[in-house]
């Protein structure tokens, strides 16, 4: 192998549909940036919301978040297909395109939630498990996030990522000062965070997914932090749609595949 240059890529979700992710839409278009906005199409009550979704859909992608925001692990069967099937059909005909992410409401999934997922044409899913960047996707509908705003993010998973980023520099002052952040102002923490990332030399090409929630970052007053953790993560990184990371690291697999073929 020769001096390749890697990249890191950062995949930038958003999910729950309200009119905070038009702010969101803004701040990314001045960076020159797009992201996947995940939509619980129950939340479309009116050509309003209608009109939110398409014009997200102008310039980023548009994923389902399933169609009323259940805990799927919890219902029948019948009903999970009933909510991925519901909410992709309601966003096709809104988007004029196909819709092939899905984010798990609550991250909450099984084998028969992610069967289902994919016999409904979903390529590509995002959970809620926190995990360092990837750099071989084991499911593309399995995909863990290396940070997201839940209140239930897990203090070890934070600190295995940090490990790893971190090396020996790791220490346990690192892990508090962000922990703390996490409680305060988790858009803050995701800057720290980001910021730790610009002396970690991935060995391949990686891929980091972030999960944050407009509505948060409204009630949090957090508007600059976005802006500045989008600067700080194209400076760290490329961001792309998880629909293009999916194709890059698809890609990426297959070579490896022929690779060790010959
Ligand atoms: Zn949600």
């Amino acid at each position: 192998m020769g001096a390749e240059l890697l990249t890191l890529y950062i995949v930038l979700t958003f999910d729950d549909l309200t009119p905070d992710m038009l702010t969101v839409s803004d701040i990314l278009k001045s960076a020159g940036a797009r992201g996947t906005f995940f939509i619980n199409t129950a939340a479309i009550t009116s050509e309003n919301e209608e009109g939110i979704v398409k014009e997200l859909a102008e310039s980023h992608e548009i994923g389902s978040h399933s169609h009323s925001h259940p805990d799927l692990t919890k219902l029948s069967t019948e009903m999970v297909y009933g909510e991925l099937e519901l909410s992709k059909q309601i966003l096709e005909r809104i988007v004029k395109r196909e819709v092939k992410s899905f984010a798990y409401p609550y991250g909450a999934h099984n084998n028969i939630v992610v069967e289902a997922v994919r016999k409904c044409g979903y390529t590509v899913a995002r959970t809620t498990i926190v995990e360092p960047p990837t750099t071989t996707v084991e499911d593309f509908l399995r995909l863990p996030v290396v940070f997201h705003d839940f209140l239930h993010l897990n203090k070890e998973a934070v600190e295995n990522l940090l490990k790893k980023l971190l090396k020996e520099r790791y220490t346990q002052t690192t892990l508090e000062h962000l922990w703390r952040q996490v409680a305060e102002n988790p858009v803050k923490a995701l800057n720290t965070l980001l910021e730790l990332f610009k002396d970690w030399e991935p060995e391949e090409d990686a891929l980091a997914i972030i999960l944050l929630h407009p509505w948060k970052v409204r009630e949090l007053n957090a508007w600059r932090e976005l802006e500045q953790a989008i600067t700080t993560a194209k400076a760290i990184g490329k961001i792309a749609t998880l629909e293009e990371a999916r194709k890059t690291f698809a890609a990426k697999q297959n070579n490896r595949k022929l690779e060790l073929r010959r």
